[in-house]
């Protein structure tokens, strides 16, 4: 069921779950104070529970209510990310809760770039932790419909739009001057080392990211992942659904075709692989992406999405 904004407030205090719009994709929001509602989200996406919530916050001044350490090099990614696809895993505070984290030591905070997000974030007073919001190891949603489609008209969804971003964000831990890429995302490991003027490096307590699931992003329909386009075209029958990336030669099977842009495909690449898995086929013929830093975070969805 549609939300409005106020609706929105009033659940989310209340202790409910809401879906709601951020730039990446659709999250499945709860009060990341409240392990009550902290459980409806494990329970709604039947997620395990050793597998961590991301903390949304309003800005940068909240990172002191969770995090026992706020580094310079953290602020310095801080600033120039957020708000933004970009979350920083950072030792917790102790009175974090355990579920929100896993029982882990560490906390993941994000300031997302979505206006409805923020103000939602902002007018209830809250930190939420929304990760997407879909049933464990599916299609994340980037449209309202998406969420209705694979959670059920009961979960009350507040409308944003189509996500901007389109895919997860990236991961970073930080502790002290030292940073570590946890998960791809559309900001890219270059960026990230041109404003921390350093290389990642290994920590000496290693960082547990657990949840980055091998078989994930999936459609129910079985995926291939072909690495040019002549053997996608020779693996094509009737029965099979094609998405492209790019002009060129043609399978003779339905084609789903995107513009040879990374940030588009990006956008549009969850709502594609619904609407591929909505024709039923037998099987879906996806063309990997070119072999290039801008394209290894979508590359990295396809490849779990098609394990
Ligand atoms: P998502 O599935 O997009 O909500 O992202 C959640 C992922 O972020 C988890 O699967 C972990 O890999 C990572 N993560 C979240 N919280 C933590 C944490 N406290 N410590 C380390 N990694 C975390
Ligand atoms: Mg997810």
């Amino acid at each position: 069921m549609r939300v409005d904004l106020q609706q929105a407030v009033r659940l989310l205090k209340a202790g409910n779950v809401v879906a709601i719009p951020t730039e990446t994709v659709y999250g499945l929001a709860a009060d990341a104070t409240n392990d009550e509602a902290l459980c409806q989200i494990y329970a709604i996406k039947q997620r395990p529970m050793d597998n961590p919530l991301i903390v949304h916050i309003a800005d940068a001044n909240q990172v002191s209510h969770w995090a026992a350490e706020f580094s310079p090099l953290a602020q310095k990614l801080a600033n120039a990310f957020w708000p933004g696809p970009f979350t920083l895993v950072l030792p917790a505070k102790l009175d974090v809760s355990l579920i929100v984290r896993a029982d882990q030591p560490t906390v993941a905070l994000r300031v997302p770039a979505h206006p409805l997000a923020l103000q939602l974030l902002k007018e209830s007073g809250l930190a939420l932790a929304a990760p997407s919001a879909n049933k464990f190891t599916q299609l994340s949603p980037t449209m309202a419909m998406h969420v209705t489609a694979g959670l059920g008209d009961n979960i009350p969804v507040l409308d944003g739009g189509a996500c901007k971003v389109g895919i997860e964000s990236t991961i970073v831990a930080v502790q002290r001057d030292d940073w570590q890429l946890l998960r791809l995302g559309m900001i890219s490991e270059a960026e990230i080392e041109s404003v921390a003027s350093k290389a990642s490096s290994m920590f000496s307590q290693p960082i547990k990211a657990p949840g980055q699931h091998h078989l994930h992003y999936s459609p129910r329909t079985p995926m291939r992942l072909f690495s040019s386009r002549d053997a996608l075209i020779a693996s094509a029958n009737v029965y099979s659904a094609a998405l492209l990336i790019g002009e060129g030669l043609q399978p003779a099977c339905q084609i789903f075709q995107l513009n040879k842009n990374a940030t588009d495909v990006a956008q549009q690449l969850y709502d594609t692989l619904h609407k591929m898995d909505a024709l039923n086929t037998s099987e879906l013929l996806i063309e990997a992406p070119p072999n290039a830093p801008e394209w290894l975070a979508i590359l990295d969805r396809l490849t779990r999405a098609a394990s």
